[in-house]
């Protein structure tokens, strides 16, 4: 198991090279270094042994250089902090919400980009939303708006994962109601003809 997926780690590496490598070419890959990896070791158990030995110490250099440099470059700012261009990006999403507020003809529209430094001792947020995004194209969502799965459709995946954004505030009213749309469906028109619920 350990060297297949050692060829397998091989074969993926090669992909960065090998552009457009499909399903064939990566089996052709894994084959040619399994292969070639027999025809190299086809050689006494003491030779096998030493190799070994010398591709451990190789190993063993490369973690501890690894180290050291993540050590000699750490910067706490960039690991603990907000860089600059986040707190760009933030401005830039927030001014685009504004826009998108008032385009909408909402009474208030208030805008408050993130502003660093970060900080543990303000809440940042526990509202963890996306990963299986709902919407109604197959392409760019994952279940749609009943929150069946596009592919599967006896699949039906309810939870806060349904958000395609984050918005500010509490998600979890929202997601009881989308709870409650999305069973509704199941109950009343799933079951009753059972299949994808929305052509795409
Ligand atoms: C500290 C805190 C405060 C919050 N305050 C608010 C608030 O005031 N207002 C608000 O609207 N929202 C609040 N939230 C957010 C809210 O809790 C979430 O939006 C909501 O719980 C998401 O619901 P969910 O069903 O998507 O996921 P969850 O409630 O996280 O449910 C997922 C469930 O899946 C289970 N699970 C995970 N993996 C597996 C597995 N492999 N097999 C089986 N089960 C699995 C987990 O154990 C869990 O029970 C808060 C969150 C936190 C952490």
């Amino acid at each position: 198991m350990e060297i297949a997926s050692g060829y397998i780690g091989f074969a993926q590496y090669v992909g960065y090279f090998w552009h457009g490598m499909g399903r064939a070419e990566t089996r052709m890959v894994c084959f040619g270094v399994g292969a070639a990896v027999i025809v190299l070791l086809y050689r006494g158990v003491t030779a096998v042994g030493r190799l070994t030995v010398v591709l451990w110490v190789g190993m063993l250099v490369t973690v501890f250089f690894i180290i050291g440099s993540g050590f000699l470059n750490f910067h706490s700012k960039v690991a603990f902090d907000f860089p600059p261009n986040d707190l760009k990006m933030a401005a830039y999403v927030t001014a685009k919400g504004v826009e998108i507020g008032k385009a909408m003809g909402a009474k208030t529209v208030t805008g408050n980009s993130r502003k660093g430094p970060y900080t543990v001792t303000q809440y940042q947020t526990t509202h963890n939303t996306g990963g299986t995004v709902l919407g109604d194209n197959p392409k760019t969502s994952t279940v749609n708006r009943y929150l069946q799965s596009w592919d599967v459709p006896n699949v039906f995946v309810i939870g806060a994962s349904n958000y395609p954004q984050n918005a500010s505030w509490n998600p979890t009213g929202t997601l009881g109601a989308l709870t409650y749309w999305a069973i509704d469906a199941l109950k009343n028109k799933y079951l009753k003809n059972p299949g994808r619920l929305v052509s795409a």
